[in-house]
Order: structure tokens, then C-alpha cells, then sequence
């Protein structure tokens, strides 16, 4: 909620802005467009005025050049200059009269138009006295005349002429009172345009300093997503490091330790109890640590189901030894989640600094070879980080790389073979099979034990590539076999995996004895006891097809696994193989001679072949005939050779 107000915010800092910005153009707009009308009307006002005043002035002057043409008449005793002053006194009479006529065809105010009005009324009685004085004096009258004018008809005109002032001041007052009007409307509308400018930037500011909070929070949102787990609300992978090399940074003179969590089990308990159980699962375990630490020291949620503790608390290594322990104690408990009980426990690896490393990434990477170590161990263990784990694993690596190019590489420097040990019928005295067994000379020429690198192949699909191998070869030396004397040995195959590789390494078996054209019965395969519950349904169904083709199958390792017995039942067997383990003690240990009677037993009781491995001594071969063992495999008969040295016509019992 909080992010997606943010976000919204965010988009709205564009927005507000282009919003106030247009606000602002269209009220300097507005302005703009106010002080142009002002100023038109002022200017056609103007005009207008001084369309007035051209006429006004117009009247005026052929008002004044009429008194001053009268004035002239009375003085002049020439009577052709008496007619032409007449004349001229008409002429600006009609100039009056024209101008008059266009001054009032013009916009006028009323007080004018009052004004003229009045002259009107002046100019009507005065008039008809100017043809008066005229005729006055071309009678040569002069004495009436002059009174006439001087007395009724001058004073009149002197008022017309003064009306004509007052309109010319009433003209200019009222030009610049409009003038006065408009520079005040333009100092308004200014006023109006830099208040509304500055409430603009005002609210700008506001929303400005608004969406710059929004946008501090939502960065300390981010901040607390990038290093905090959501989930625990625990720091996280990136937070952890950093909080390592902090500490490492500030060269702290005690030491302190890094410590790696990994649920056990926790894929199961997520697959059959579904993620929201899985979920409350890793809340509780961090909660069941937290209670245990001290505010310096910081758990924090590394990633799936690991957690990483940095104990910073710690005077010495041996309490954090002690302090994981109780850990590793209190963890391995059981809770319920959602009527669930769930068990709990956790595989803990531990590295000190500066002990096994200086810096953040190796001593995270110690902790977890430690960890890894721990869960090697059968999980719900703890263990500290040794030199001697990191370079087992360093070695497993290598090993594993190697292997890899050699499958890779289609085994071009044979560096992979088999051998076929010769297992005898302890009965007959006959050898009539042998096991393969591979064998791997790096490129080095070292020897690698089979032991050591097929159960690393077994945790990777390595091995898949390997039985494939195994297969091959074995059906291709059995055809090898079949014009020799070797003719009719079966070779028993090794095969491990798991139920997904179990039903296309059957496949390639039975594609190679078509292939080869060789008899089934000439081959067996042993499957240990570690890989049985690996095997499907449908893997049981090819087994039984092969039985009846009469391929021999055997447990292998009898007695060393974990699986329950009832796979002597649901599986097509035909023979057990009792692990070298319980023949090594024969015939004096007591555990060992009872356990081997046990199995033979057994093992003929359900019709089984019994076969003994790593029979070494004559008197483990005595015990075995006495106790009725179908078939021996050991030093003490054969070791394992090369396809091409075995001949069972060599072999005796
Ligand atoms: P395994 O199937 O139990 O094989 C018997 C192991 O005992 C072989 O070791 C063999 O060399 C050894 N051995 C035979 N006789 C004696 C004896 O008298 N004393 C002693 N101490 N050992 C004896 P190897 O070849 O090292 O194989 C070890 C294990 O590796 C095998 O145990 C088997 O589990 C696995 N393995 C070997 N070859 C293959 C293979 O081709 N495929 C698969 N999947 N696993 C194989
Ligand atoms: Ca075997
Ligand atoms: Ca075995």
C-alpha cells in the first residue's frame, strides 16, 4: 500500500508541476490579453477624443475669426471692404455649421453633448444678430451697430467661445482620467498575475518538499526490502555480508563466529505438508535461535532454508562451541504447525575468525564446507570448519571435474575399464560368473578407488553416465567372450542410482544383449541395499522380465543397508551377497559367525543363492562350506583382472 502511494506520488511531481507551469502561462495570458484591452480601448478612446477636439476646435476657431471679422465691419468705413468682411463672415459661419454637424455625428459623452446643447441655444439668439448689424451698417448706422455688437452680440460669443474652452478641459479630463483608469487596471491585473505567481511557486514548494518525503520514505522502504527477508523479517544475504565486513573492518581483537544453518529435511516437510507449513517452519526456527543470542550478534535469513548467525558476542572459541551445542540441542525438537507435528532439527557448520578466514566470503564459505560436512555426518550435527573437510571436498570436486571430462570425453584414453573378479561355487568347485568391476586410472595414472568415487558419481548424475558405461563394456567383453573359453561365464553387473536412471539403464541392458546377440542368463546385476528404495514400481516390472529371461538379481551388501526387509519379498532376487564387513571377523568373532549363519539361512529359506564377499583366509572358506554357502568371492580366490586374463578352466578349488 505504502509502495504503490509512492509510486503514485512519484507520477504525480511531473504532473502538479506541468500543472502550475501551465497555470502560470495561462494567467500571464489572461493578463496580457487584459492590459492589450485596456490599452485598445484606451487608444480608440483617444482617437475618438481627438476627433472631437479637431471639430471642437474647428468651431472654435471660425467662432473667434467671426468676432474678429465683426469687430473689422464696424471699423471699416469702405463699403465694397464692408461686403467681402460679410462675406467672409458667412463663409466661417458655414465652416462652424459644418464642423458642428460632423462633431455630432461622433460617439460623444453626455456631458458634451450638454455642453453643445447649451451653445445651441447661445449661438440661436445671437445669430439673427449678426445679419442685424449688418444691415446697421450698410444703412451706416454705426452708433446702433456698434452698441448691437459690442452690447448683445460680443458678450454672447465671448460665452460660446468660453463653453468651447470648458469643452476642450472637459476633452482633456476625461482623456486622462481614462488614461489614469487604464494604468490603474494594468497595475491590477500585474498585481493579480505576481500574487497568483507567487502562490503558484508557493504550492509548488509544498508539493515539492511533499513528494521529496514521499519519495525519503519509500527510499528507506527500498533500503529495508534490499537488506531484510520479508518473510522472517530477518537481514538478509546481502545485509549479513556487510555486517561481517563491518565488523571485520573495525579489526576486533576477540574472536567471533560465523555459523550456518541448514534445516534438515526441510524439502520433504515442504513437498508433503505444503509452503505455508514450510513457511511457519522457518519463522519458528529463526524465533528459537533470536531467543538465544545477544543483541550483538546478528541471525540472518541466507537463502531457501539457511540461516547464517553472526556471533559477535563470544570472548572465546570455546563458547561458541558451547553456545552451538545448545543450540544444536534446543533446535532438534518437534513443534506443531497447522495440527502438524513437525520435526525439527538442523545441520549447524561453524567457522572462527580469524582462525578460518580473514574475510566475509571465506568464512561464510567455511561455514557452510562445515555445515555441509555435518550434514554428511547423518544431519542433526554440528560441526567446526577443518582444513582436513575443505580439502576432502576440494578433492571430491576434482575428482568429480575429472570424471566428468573423462564421460565427456567418451573415455578416448581409457582411463576407465572393468575388471572381472571370478567368484567360485564353493559346492562344485566351478567358476561359472565373476562381477565387473570398474576401475579408473586418471590421467595421472593414479588408481582411484571405486569406493571413493562412485558414491561422489552416486550425488551427481555421474553415474548415470558410468552404469551406461558399465553396461556397454560388460556386454561387449561377454561377446567377446562367447568363441572363447570364457563361453557360458556370467558376468554379474553393479548397477546404483535412483528410480529416475534405474528404467533407462535396464533399457540400454536389454538394447545391448539384442544388439550382441547374447543369452540373458549370461548376465546378473547386483543392487545394493543403498539404492533399493530407489527402485520404482515400474523398474520391479522390468526386473521381473529380465528374471524370467534369467538374469540373475542380487542384493548386494547384505545386511549393511537400511531399508526394511520386505524387499526380499516385493523384488524379483535370486541371490544375496553378505557384505565382506561380516566375513572379515570369521570364523572367531562371535557377532560374525552368528550373523553369517543368519543370512545363509535366511537366504535359503527364501531359495536364495547365498554368495560371501572379501573372503580372504582358508579358514573363512572352511566356515562358509561347513555353514552350506552357495558361493565364495575374495583374495583368497581370485582378485579382479582384465577381461582378456580371465579363464575359469585356471581356476580351482
Ligand atoms: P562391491 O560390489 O561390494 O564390490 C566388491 C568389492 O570388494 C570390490 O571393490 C572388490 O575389489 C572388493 N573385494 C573383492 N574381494 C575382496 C577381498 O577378498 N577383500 C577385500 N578387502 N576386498 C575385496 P571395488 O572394486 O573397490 O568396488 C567397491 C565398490 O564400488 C563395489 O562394492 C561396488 O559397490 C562399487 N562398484 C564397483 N564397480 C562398480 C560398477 O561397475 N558399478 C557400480 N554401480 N558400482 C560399482
Ligand atoms: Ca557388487
Ligand atoms: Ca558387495
Amino acid at each position: 500500500m505504502h509502495r504503490i502511494l509512492s509510486k503514485r506520488f512519484k507520477g504525480l511531481l511531473p504532473l502538479g508541476f506541468a500543472m502550475i507551469i501551465a497555470m502560470m502561462i495561462l494567467t500571464s495570458l489572461v493578463a496580457a490579453s487584459q492590459i492589450k484591452q485596456g490599452a485598445d480601448s484606451m487608444l480608440s478612446a483617444i482617437q475618438q477624443h481627438s476627433k472631437n477636439n479637431k471639430q471642437l476646435r474647428n468651431m472654435s476657431h471660425a467662432e473667434s475669426s467671426r468676432s474678429t471679422i465683426l469687430v473689422s465691419m464696424i471699423q471699416t468705413q469702405d463699403p465694397f471692404l464692408l461686403d467681402e468682411l460679410y462675406f467672409d463672415l458667412n463663409a466661417q459661419t458655414t465652416k462652424f455649421n459644418a464642423a458642428r454637424e460632423i462633431l455630432m455625428m461622433q460617439e460623444m459623452d453626455d456631458n458634451l453633448k450638454e455642453m453643445l446643447e447649451q451653445q445651441r441655444k447661445l449661438s440661436q439668439i445671437y445669430e439673427p444678430m449678426l445679419n442685424e448689424v449688418y444691415s446697421l451698417l450698410v444703412e451706416g448706422k454705426k452708433v446702433p451697430a456698434t452698441l448691437l455688437l459690442t452690447q448683445q452680440t460680443l458678450p454672447r460669443q465671448k460665452a460660446v467661445l468660453d463653453l468651447f474652452k470648458d469643452m476642450a478641459d472637459f476633452q482633456y479630463n476625461v482623456e486622462s482620467e481614462a488614461n489614469t483608469k487604464s494604468k490603474s487596471d494594468n497595475h491590477k491585473v500585474l498585481t493579480n498575475v505576481i500574487i497568483f505567481d507567487i502562490v503558484s511557486v508557493f504550492i509548488s514548494i509544498i508539493l515539492t518538499r511533499f513528494i521529496l518525503r514521499r519519495q525519503r520514505e519509500q527510499d528507506k522502504e527500498l533500503a529495508y526490502l534490499a537488506t531484510t527477508d520479508i518473510l522472517t523479517e530477518l537481514p538478509n544475504r546481502t545485509n549479513l555480508i556487510s555486517n561481517i565486513s563491518l565488523h571485520i573492518k573495525k579489526k576486533p581483537v576477540k574472536p567471533f563466529a560465523v555459523i550456518f544453518f541448514d534445516i534438515d529435511y526441510f524439502k520433504s516437510i515442504n513437498d508433503n505438508y505444503g509452503h505455508e507449513v514450510g513457511d511457519e517452519l522457518l519463522r519458528q526456527f529463526a524465533n528459537k535461535i533470536n531467543w538465544f543470542i545477544k543483541p550483538q550478534d546478528v541471525l540472518s535469513r541466507f537463502g531457501g532454508d539457511e540461516f547464517v548467525l553472526l556471533l559477535r558476542s563470544i570472548k572465546s572459541e570455546q563458547e561458541a562451541v558451547d553456545l552451538v551445542n545448545k543450540l544444536s540441542n534446543e533446535l532438534d525438537t518437534s513443534i506443531t504447525i497447522n495440527e502438524n507435528e513437525i520435526f525439527m532439527s538442523a545441520s549447524i557448520g561453524a567457522s572462527l575468525y580469524p582462525l578460518d578466514g580473514k574475510d566475509a566470503k571465506t568464512l561464510l564459505t567455511n561455514a557452510d564446507i562445515a555445515m555441509y560436512s555435518a550434514k554428511e555426518l547423518g544431519r542433526n550435527c554440528f560441526q567446526f570448519f577443518s582444513k582436513e573437510t575443505s580439502d576432502q571436498l576440494e578433492r571430491e570436486h576434482a575428482m568429480c571435474h575429472a570424471l566428468h571430462s573423462v564421460l565427456k570425453n567418451q573415455n578416448k584414453d581409457n582411463q576407465l575399464c572393468l575388471q572381472y573378479q571370478p567368484l567360485l561355487n564353493i559346492k562344485t568347485g566351478d567358476t561359472t560368473e565373476c562381477e565387473a568391476l570398474l576401475r579408473w586410472k586418471n590421467h595421472n595414472g593414479e588408481s582411484i578407488a571405486a569406493d571413493e568415487f562412485i558414491p561422489l558419481a552416486e550425488k551427481t548424475n555421474l553415474i548415470e553416465k558410468l552404469n551406461l558405461f558399465v553396461i556397454d563394456e560388460a556386454c561387449k567383453q561377454q561377446s567377446l567372450w562367447q568363441n572363447t573359453r570364457n563361453n557360458g561365464m556370467r558376468i554379474n553387473i553393479n548397477l546404483s542410482g535412483n528410480k529416475i536412471i534405474f528404467p533407462k539403464l535396464l533399457k540400454r541392458f536389454i538394447d545391448n544383449v539384442e544388439f550382441y546377440n547374447l543369452d540373458p542368463k549370461l548376465f546378473g546385476i547386483e543392487l545394493t541395499e543403498r539404492t533399493i528404495h530407489e527402485v520404482s514400481k515400474g523398474t520391479i516390472k522390468h526386473l521381473e522380465k529380465m528374471r524370467e529371461k534369467g538374469v540373475k538379481i542380487s542384493i548386494d551388501d547384505f545386511g549393511t543397508g537400511y531399508s526394511s526387509l520386505s524387499y526380499l519379498k516385493k523384488l524379483p532376487i535370486t541371490t544375496l551377497k553378505i557384505d565382506k564387513e561380516f566375513i572379515v571377523g570369521l570364523p572367531d568373532d562371535r557377532a560374525d559367525h552368528a550373523l553369517v549363519k543368519a543370512i545363509i539361512t535366511l537366504g535359503h529359506s527364501l531359495n536364495l543363492d547365498v554368495v560371501a564377499e572379501g573372503v580372504e583366509t582358508y579358514e573363512q572358506f572352511v566356515f562358509l562350506k561347513k555353514y552350506s554357502c552357495d558361493i565364495a568371492q575374495g583374495y583368497y580366490y581370485h582378485r579382479p583382472l582384465p577381461g582378456n586374463k580371465i579363464s575359469h578352466l585356471q581356476l580351482a578349488a
